[in-house]
């Protein structure tokens, strides 16, 4: 497999493209923004290779770009269920009192919920709900990665004063990834990568 870290919009959101190597199915995880750059990033894998479009949460710096990178490839949304009232809602997806510009995102074609597989190529994922960033924040998990999102970040985690937000659900959810067996490498959705390993034993949140 490969990872692709592309960093897209005004707050530098981490959007990742995913490859299955073995079959060369994709799938994009937040893309909060498109630009030229993700676009000719997408085309360099094929745009008709892209599987899903994976959400962490609903807020829109992780999910501007989902309408044009669903144009581009023909993938699906999938996004964790509670988070779903929040892509319709500019208060809760931050696009009203940071841009100044309220934005709404098309519905998301999976409603994905704790504990669920899919895969990509030959490539299994499970999602894990990890609220505490907003209610519907998920992890994507496989093959010794996890996309994190906003949850958890190199020696840091996500903010909890949001719409949502629940500090005490988020050290709930550090708790079950830290609990994770073995090493993985860290994608957060801000940032540098990181390993579970180094969280554990440094992150002053876990
Ligand atoms: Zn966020």
């Amino acid at each position: 497999m490969s990872v692709k870290r592309i960093s897209v919009g005004e707050l530098g959101t981490n959007c990742y493209i995913y490859c299955d190597e073995a079959t060369g199915r994709c799938a994009i995880v937040d893309p909060g923004e498109m630009d030229d750059y993700l676009q000719s990033n997408i085309e360099t894998f094929g745009c008709d290779k892209f599987d899903y479009i994976l959400l962490t949460h609903c807020h829109f710096d992780h999910v501007g770009g989902v309408s044009a990178v669903k144009e581009l490839t023909g993938a699906k949304i999938a996004i964790l269920a509670p988070d779903v009232p929040g892509l319709r809602d500019m208060y809760v997806n931050l696009s009203a009192p940071f841009t100044g510009r309220g934005e709404v995102y098309p519905k998301p074609d999976i409603e994905l919920t704790d504990g669920e597989k899919f895969t990509v190529g030959q490539t299994e994922f499970t999602v894990m709900h990890t609220p505490g960033h907003t209610v519907g924040s998920c992890c994507f998990i496989t093959d010794g990665i996890i996309f994190s999102g906003d949850t958890l970040f190199r020696m840091s985690a996500g903010r909890t004063d949001f719409p949502g937000g629940s500090m005490t659900q988020l050290r709930g959810s550090l708790k079950r990834l830290m609990k994770l067996d073995g090493n993985y490498t860290v994608y957060p959705g801000h940032d540098a990568p990181t390993t579970l390993a180094s969280e554990r034993e440094y992150n002053p949140y876990c």
